[in-house]
């Protein structure tokens, strides 16, 4: 009894707690009821890193709304949304980076 060091619960715990955060993180930033935007972005970032530190995967509706090149959090104000061709086309107007999400006609002739 006693004197047993448990590492790989420990080790557990961390991932455990580090997709907790990642799950705080993320209601903050899909909170429409939060209006600062300094608090969005400030926790876009800090998402991002944790992400790269734990290699979690970024979830899904969250990463729709940040950045990959400049990690900005887009808003009306920074980014151009449109529709094309069924694809989802955002434009980041800060570092004018391009994504294409969803499957659109090319996408399909791609396989
Ligand atoms: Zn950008």
């Amino acid at each position: 009894m006693g004197g047993r060091r448990s590492q790989n619960k420990s080790k557990s715990d961390r991932k455990r707690g580090s997709i907790k955060v990642q799950r705080e993180l993320s209601s903050i930033i899909l909170d429409n009821e939060t209006t600062s935007v300094e608090l969005k972005q400030n926790s876009a970032e800090k998402l991002i890193a944790l992400n790269r530190k734990h290699r979690l995967k970024m979830p899904k509706q969250v990463g729709l709304m940040i950045c990959k090149k400049c990690y900005v959090l887009y808003d009306t104000n920074n980014s151009r949304t449109r529709i094309k061709h069924g694809q989802l086309i955002i434009s980041c107007l800060k570092c004018e980076s391009v994504r294409r999400i969803g499957g659109g006609p090319k996408s399909h002739r791609r396989r």
